[in-house]
């Protein structure tokens, strides 16, 4: 049996951040992980490069009200400047979007860990916590490495989303004691769609801005790239449309999905970000005049790849409809295997958005994913995670 001041379950975004801000602050600091290392969900993210945070406008869903209130508590300057006193210099694209200035997930990761080591933070590997207790004023974490003790415990265990990553499902640590468990979706998941409108597109990415309705009602849009697959679309903001996707499915509804090539045809900025819904046609009147002034007999030669061309040939019809509303039917999201984010997770009613804790269980505190807040790409998950564990590893000092 240890007795430590601080436990952090999960060695991930937020418990890495929490475990080095409650040890900067004097902290005896054990994480618990149930991975051969720490943060091999974050060498992952960002196609390897690391999108840590976003300076726009927050995009939050589920407790969206409870995000904005810890993005409050912990700005996205603070986030930052966490970093930048590790050491790491970051960038900003035109997009909002902060990464490394190297780049690289895994100078973030490195530099963590090495700030760990510096601070004495003991981390377990290979430690899955199985159940969470408090027993005589004291938290017991039971693993198969032995049972663990702390005055303060951190469940920062992540959630569903890409279980090949590390992710496990930890809900019950927290239901256990009482916590609610708001129903948990794949998010940010690529959508399958029905097969003939995709033949011979499977490989081909392009910029788009796509539409999702309710039958004919818009309810959801995003620009972005777009990527054909053989089961449907991914890339960003087809990614961006799993969640309402997913949410008419189970209402047994029949999402469709309009893909509008106005940003390939430079009719409209290729930008990544979520737009509010629109009418698929919105664009239809300047792809027609766009049309009707294009140089050879072909109107398409130049402007789109051979193969959409022939597609879009192929499905017949009015060519500007075709090309500002290409029309999918959503049959399903892809699971969380492929999703980058997990929808639902602990209800945040119970917790504190300053310190993270909870309201009536003193020295419990949830960070990150697997609370009820996911957000939209573009870093807004990362930077949750972060500012979550950055107020939860203060709260503990
Ligand atoms: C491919 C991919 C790319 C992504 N890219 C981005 C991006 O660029 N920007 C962005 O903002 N977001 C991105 N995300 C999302 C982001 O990575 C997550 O939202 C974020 O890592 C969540 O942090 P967390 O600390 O809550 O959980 P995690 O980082 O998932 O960490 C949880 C940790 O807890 C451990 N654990 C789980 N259960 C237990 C247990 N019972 N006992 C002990 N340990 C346990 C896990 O092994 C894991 O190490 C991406 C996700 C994926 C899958």
């Amino acid at each position: 049996m240890q007795n430590n001041t601080v436990l952090i379950i999960g060695g991930g975004a937020s418990g890495l951040a929490a475990a080095i801000v409650a040890a900067q602050g004097g902290q005896r600091v054990t994480v618990l992980e149930r991975g051969d290392r720490v943060g091999k969900k974050l060498l992952a993210t960002g196609n390897g490069r690391c999108n840590l945070a976003n300076t726009g406008a927050p995009a939050y869903f589920g407790d969206a009200a409870f995000a904005a209130e810890v993005l409050r508590q912990m700005p996205v300057s603070q986030v930052l400047r966490f970093f930048h006193a590790l050491g790491l210099p970051t960038r900003e694209d035109p997009s909002a979007r902060v990464y490394p200035g190297c780049n690289q997930a895994a100078a973030v990761l490195d530099l963590l860990r090495a700030q760990l080591e510096a601070l004495g933070v003991r981390v377990i590997t290979q430690a899955e916590v199985r159940a969470l207790k408090r027993t005589e004023k004291v938290w017991r974490a039971e693993t198969g490495q032995g049972s663990f003790t702390a005055d303060r415990v951190l469940v920062c265990c992540g959630g569903l989303a890409a279980p090949k990553l590390g992710a496990a499902n930890a809900y019950s640590l927290l239901t256990d004691l009482g916590c609610r468990l708001i129903p948990t979706s794949p998010a940010l998941s690529p959508l399958e769609t029905e097969k003939a409108p995709l033949k011979g597109l499977s490989g081909l990415r392009l910029p788009a801005t796509v539409t999702l309705c309710d039958g004919k009602r818009p309810v959801d849009a995003a620009q972005g790239e777009i990527l054909f697959a053989d089961y449907g679309v991914s890339g960003v903001c087809a990614m961006q449309m799993a969640r309402a996707a997913g949410e008419l499915l189970r209402r047994r509804r029949e999402p469709m999905l309009y893909i509008d090539f106005s940003p390939t045809l430079a009719l409209e900025e290729n930008r990544m970000r979520r737009i509010p819904a629109r009418d698929p046609l919105y664009n239809r009147e300047n792809v027609r005049q766009w049309l009707a002034g294009r140089p050879l007999g072909d109107p398409l030669l130049g402007a789109l790849p051979r193969v959409l061309r022939e597609r879009l040939r192929a499905a017949g019809g009015d060519m500007a409809e075709l090309l500002c509303a290409y029309p999918l039917r959503v049959t399903g999201v892809k699971g969380y295997d492929q999703a980058q984010v997990t929808a639902g997770g602990i209800d945040c009613a119970d917790f504190d958005p300053a310190t993270l804790m909870h309201r009536r269980l003193p020295g419990l505190h949830a960070c990150g994913e697997i609370l009820n807040v996911d957000g939209d790409c573009g870093g807004f998950n990362l930077m949750f995670a972060f500012a979550t564990g950055i107020l939860a590893g203060r709260a503990s000092v």
